[in-house]
């Protein structure tokens, strides 16, 4: 076995992840049903926490492939798991064999899927990924009819495309879409939209159950919601502080040079981590009370930091991301990216720790 050794590691709060699901709760009516989604790892922060921690404080999980939902009731879920992936025919029966919930997007799905499993519809409103379209809705009517009966139908939803901005006409194009398409279909249980940034900014959307992915870790995409807290922090010690002459170039290409003699902190985390090569220069890191900005460019293991006159010992810890000037929304605007992308990206080399 090699050990466990490592540079750098990401702290998860449970706590703050109940939080925010009790945030997400305060916001919805009473009967309205809570699902986490908690594909890719649970957006970087590793599935296990992160379902285990929130058992109990949500209704339903949601993942993206028949594989993630497999891994998350091996390691002992019971909640109802929507796995959004189109069915595949090498694992349509992995669906009843795990109690699985599938998505039926094409009509080629409900040929697909065995006896009595569980599915729920998703039309394609205005997303333009997956989905049936409104111009589908006599062939989709005529399937429920003949498959109805053969399978578990239970709910109907869409997903939308510009919930993040809080004043967009194209959500209430979608809603309208959404239940002219309901209105020509049998009844379900379920009926939804909802992703974090509908939740936060049209209540008129809940219907029966919401879709919380992105908020639950932290962070609303409208930034209008303050009582969220990020999950995840991203720390790592400094490997060696050495010092380096006035004008001395640090990292590849030169690009940064040192105003002064003094100490350079190497921190042992690059962009094979995880760290984009695009923040390079863009964002600071705090060492105990004090924020310095990054240096020269992040290479495959290593990121610099100038710390001055100020030599910080070998071993002090840095927060990389998830402080107040380093937060996932913050480099995602460093780099032309989403908070979505930073937390999805971190390399799994990096040990998730639950705090
Ligand atoms: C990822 C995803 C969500 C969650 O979206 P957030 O913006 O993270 O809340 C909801 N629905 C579908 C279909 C998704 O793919």
């Amino acid at each position: 076995m090699t050990p466990d050794y490592h540079c750098s590691e990401l702290r998860i709060f449970e706590d703050r992840l109940r939080h925010n699901a009790g945030v997400l709760k305060s916001h919805l009516g009473q009967e309205v049903l809570q699902m986490s989604v908690i594909k890719a790892n649970a957006y970087g922060h590793d599935y296990k926490i992160v379902a285990k921690a929130l058992q109990g404080y949500t209704d339903w999980f949601a993942v993206a492939t028949v594989r993630e939902a497999i891994q998350i009731r091996e390691v002992g879920i019971t909640e109802p798991i929507l796995v959004f992936e189109p069915p595949q025919p090498d694992r349509v029966s992995a669906y009843k064999a795990h109690n699985l919930t599938a998505v039926i997007s094409d009509l080629s799905h409900f040929e697909i899927l065995e006896e009595e499993t569980k599915a729920h519809i998703e039309c394609d409103t205005g997303m333009g990924r997956l989905g049936f379209l409104p111009e589908q809705l006599a062939e989709l009517s005529k399937a429920i009819d003949v498959h109805g009966k053969r399978l578990n139908l239970e709910g109907l939803f869409t997903h939308f495309a510009t919930a993040d901005q809080v004043n967009s006409s194209f959500v209430d194009e979608q809603r309208k879409r959404l239940n002219l398409m309901k209105q020509h279909l049998p009844a379900f249980n379920l009926y939804y939209s909802a992703n974090s940034s509908a939740l936060l900014n049209y209540p008129e959307v809940h219907m029966n159950m919401v879709r919380h992915g992105i908020a639950l870790y932290g962070y609303d995409p409208s930034e209008t919601c303050k009582d969220l807290k990020p999950v995840m922090e991203w720390w790592a010690e400094i490997i060696q502080s050495r010092w380096i002459p006035k004008g001395w170039s640090v990292s590849y290409e030169s690009t940064w040079k040192a105003p002064e003699d003094g100490y350079l902190a190497v921190i042992p985390v690059g962009y094979a981590d995880g760290l984009s090569r695009n923040l390079s220069g863009t964002f600071e890191v705090q060492i105990e009370e004090d924020w310095y900005k990054t240096v020269g460019n992040i290479t495959m293991d290593y990121v610099m930091v100038f710390t001055g006159a100020k030599k910080i010992p070998v071993g002090t810890e840095v927060l990389l991301m998830g402080g107040k000037r380093n937060d996932a929304t913050i480099l995602g605007k460093a780099s032309g990216t989403i908070p979505y992308e930073i937390l999805s990206r971190i390399a799994l080399k990096v040990p998730r720790i639950s705090r």
